[in-house]
């Protein structure tokens, strides 16, 4: 089993290594816009960037978002605490959609690029830390993900990704995009650092209430399931690789399953209801007052005052707030935000029925890697159906995994493994397996001793 950790802990360092480290990749953050500032004071210790939505003392920490431009929080958020107490080194911040709103990194000012081919995207909502992850050889980033914003960047930038079982690493110091869906997970190049890393964030944490003191378990399957209904509207070339990769997982003596369950189609509608429901309350607090962006100005008018602060948002994050503010409202709350949230009890108790026996398995993105140009086409709804595959496992909290395993086009494409809730180890501990077997290769390698 690879680890990265490992390996650069047990070489010796030329004494620049980090300046020259820092050097190099500042040459590749103005083609690629990988990170949104780059520690300076770069330490002994093994590379973490941290995603611009977690909180890092002293350092500007803005979610991507104009409004919070200058914000400093006085305090690291628990998992960056961690890992520092580990010995690891701050590298700096990772680029993002706003606030975490996206599939593709493109809701954001100077949006981040593919490495494989600069013209597409690299996903989102944790763009950067997909990139980061996948140029640098020795580095594991820590990003979020509420809907899929962990597995769909580390799809399509070819690096494993992955989000815990909710709750089981503290969100403190996170800034939050929907509090009952926010993960914070991990990138690494290869399973065995993902399983290092969250051995180090686990645990409860007094700072965030929800956080969770559970025993994690490691219980393997040797059953996949495929859910019917996920693989109708995969691109043909996604379906015919996936289907490739069945075939390989069949070599290596593991069952394939193929289930129905048509209530997962429901899935994106609730997602997108509960998560609006609760980033428009979030976002609430961004006035013009306490937060980042000041308006200075109090001689202005209540409303002037008001829309002049929030008028900082992207268009994305104005669409959320009115989205949100409009599923919740008195007259119309049962037909939608209750519903929602129905439905996700009711998916979350068929899928765990399935995750009793089995893994639940599929590509992680129903497309290949697109252009920037044509997600920028999109409308609103083509672009929240692509995250079809990413929402169900997201919605229910449960632990999942993306691998990549395949090039289409010279471009890299991964698949999605789903375990039960607390069975967070068995996803990666399949993955290890896998690149046991299969061998990857990385188009660069920043850092390398
Ligand atoms: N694409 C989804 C959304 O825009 C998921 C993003 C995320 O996980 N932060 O809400």
């Amino acid at each position: 089993m690879k680890s990265y950790i490992s390996e650069f802990e047990s070489k010796d360092k030329p004494k620049d290594y980090y300046q020259k480290l820092l050097e190099e990749l500042k040459g590749k953050n103005r083609e690629l816009h990988v990170f949104n500032n780059l520690n300076e004071d770069l330490r002994d210790g093994f590379p973490f960037s941290v995603k611009d939505n977690i909180c890092v003392r002293g350092v500007e920490s803005t979610a991507s978002s104009k409004i919070l431009k200058t914000y400093k929080p006085p305090f690291n958020a628990t998992v960056v605490e961690r890992l520092q107490r580990q010995g690891f080194a701050f590298l700096g911040k990772t680029n993002m959609d706003e606030f975490g709103f996206g599939s593709f990194g493109i809701n954001c000012e100077t949006p981040a690029r593919n490495p494989f081919n600069v013209d597409y995207v690299a996903g989102g909502s944790s763009s950067g830390a997909a990139v980061a992850t996948s140029i640098l050889k020795y580095h594991v980033a820590v990003a979020e993900s509420t809907g899929g914003s962990i597995s769909a960047p580390a799809a399509f930038c070819g690096v494993v990704g992955f989000t815990p079982t909710y709750g089981v690493v503290s969100r403190n110091g996170l800034i939050d995009y929907a509090n009952s869906l926010d993960k914070i997970g991990f990138m690494a190049r290869s399973a065995a650092d993902i399983r290092k890393v969250l051995n180090m964030s686990v645990g409860r944490d007094e700072k965030d209430t929800t956080s969770l003191d559970a025993r994690l378990r490691d219980e393997p399957k040797i059953q996949f399931s495929v859910i019917n209904q996920l693989m109708n509207g995969l691109d043909d070339k996604v379906r015919s690789a996936f289907d490739k990769l069945l075939e390989k997982l069949k070599s290596m003596d593991y069952k394939i399953n193929y289930v129905d369950l048509k209530d997962i189609e429901a899935a994106i509608p609730a997602y997108y209801i509960i998560s609006t429901a609760e980033a428009s309350t979030n976002l609430a607090r961004y006035t013009g007052f306490k937060y980042g962006f000041k308006v200075g100005d109090f001689s202005k008018r209540y409303n002037d005052f008001f829309t002049e602060a929030r008028m900082q948002f992207g268009s994305e994050a104005k669409r959320r707030i009115i989205l949100g503010t409009f599923v919740r409202g008195a007259s119309v709350k049962n037909r939608y935000y209750v519903k929602a949230l129905k439905v996700r009890a009711m998916l979350g108790e068929k899928m765990r029925r399935i995750l009793r026996e089995s893994l639940i398995i599929s590509p992680t993105m129903s497309i290949t890697t697109p252009k920037i140009s044509e997600v920028e086409k999109l409308s609103p709804v083509q672009t929240y159906a692509l995250d079809m595959l990413t929402i169900p496992p997201n919605l229910c909290g449960f632990p999942h995994v993306s691998f990549p395993y395949e090039y289409i086009d010279d471009m890299p494409i991964g698949a999605q493994i789903v375990g039960d809730h607390f069975n967070d180890y068995a996803p990666i501990s399949f993955v290890e397996n896998w690149e046991g077997k299969f061998k990857y290769r990385f188009k660069y390698n920043i850092g390398a001793i």
